[in-house]
C-alpha cells in the first residue's frame, strides 16, 4: 500500500466516528483485523492493500483523493458517571495508560465518564468499544481480555519508539492534563 496523508487517515478515523461505527465493526465490514484499520487511521496503511483502503473509503463515504479539512476540536470531558464496560480503543487517547511491559507496550483504560449509554470517548472522541476486539467477550477491568488475553488498545507507536521512555513520558502529559482540566 502506497503512503496515504495523515490528514487523509485522520479523516477516514472522524468520518467513521460520526457514523457511529467501532473500529472492529469497520474491520468486519471489510474484512480485515481491527488492528489494521487502528494503524491505517494512525497514518500506517501497510497492512492494508489499496483495494481495501478504497472500501474503506467508500463506505465511510470519504474521498480517496483527500481533500484538506480543518482539524477537530477535542471535546471537553462530560460529566463523572460510574465506570461501564467500555473503553476507548485509541492508543493515543488520554483515557488510556501506558506501561512498558517486557519490552511490550500495554494500555490501560481508565474508566469512561460517558458510561451512561454514552457512545462517544469523553477524551477524545472516539467511538467506545464494548467488547475485545479479538475474541468479541465482553469487556472487562485491565489492559488486556479477561478472555483470551489479547490486548485491548492496539499499539500504533512506531516500531523504533522505545515503549519505557515513550510510557514514562505518557504518564507524566496524562497526570498534567488531568491536573488541567479536573
Ligand atoms: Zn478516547
Ligand atoms: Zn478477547
Amino acid at each position: 500500500m502506497a503512503q496515504l496523508s495523515i490528514t487523509f487517515c485522520r479523516q477516514l478515523a472522524r468520518a467513521r466516528r460520526e457514523k457511529g461505527m467501532t473500529q472492529s465493526s469497520l474491520a468486519q465490514a471489510v474484512g480485515c483485523k481491527q488492528s489494521a484499520i487502528s494503524m491505517l487511521e494512525s497514518g500506517q496503511p501497510e497492512k492494508l492493500s489499496q483495494e481495501a483502503v478504497a472500501k474503506i473509503a467508500s463506505l465511510l463515504g470519504v474521498a480517496l483523493e483527500a481533500p484538506s479539512s480543518p482539524p477537530s476540536a477535542l471535546r471537553p470531558p462530560s460529566p463523572a458517571a460510574g465506570p461501564a464496560p467500555v473503553y476507548c480503543p485509541d492508543a493515543a487517547c488520554p483515557s488510556n495508560v501506558p506501561y512498558a511491559v517486557g519490552g511490550e507496550l500495554l494500555f490501560w483504560p481508565r474508566p469512561q465518564p460517558a458510561a451512561a449509554g454514552g457512545k462517544h470517548c469523553g477524551y477524545c472522541g472516539e467511538v467506545l468499544e464494548r467488547q475485545c476486539p479479538h475474541c468479541g467477550a465482553a469487556v472487562t477491568e485491565g489492559a488486556c481480555c479477561h478472555t483470551c488475553g489479547g490486548a485491548k488498545v492496539t499499539n500504533t507507536l512506531p516500531p523504533e519508539t522505545d515503549h519505557e521512555a515513550w510510557a514514562a513520558r505518557r504518564r507524566r502529559e496524562i497526570a498534567e492534563w488531568k491536573a488541567l482540566v479536573t
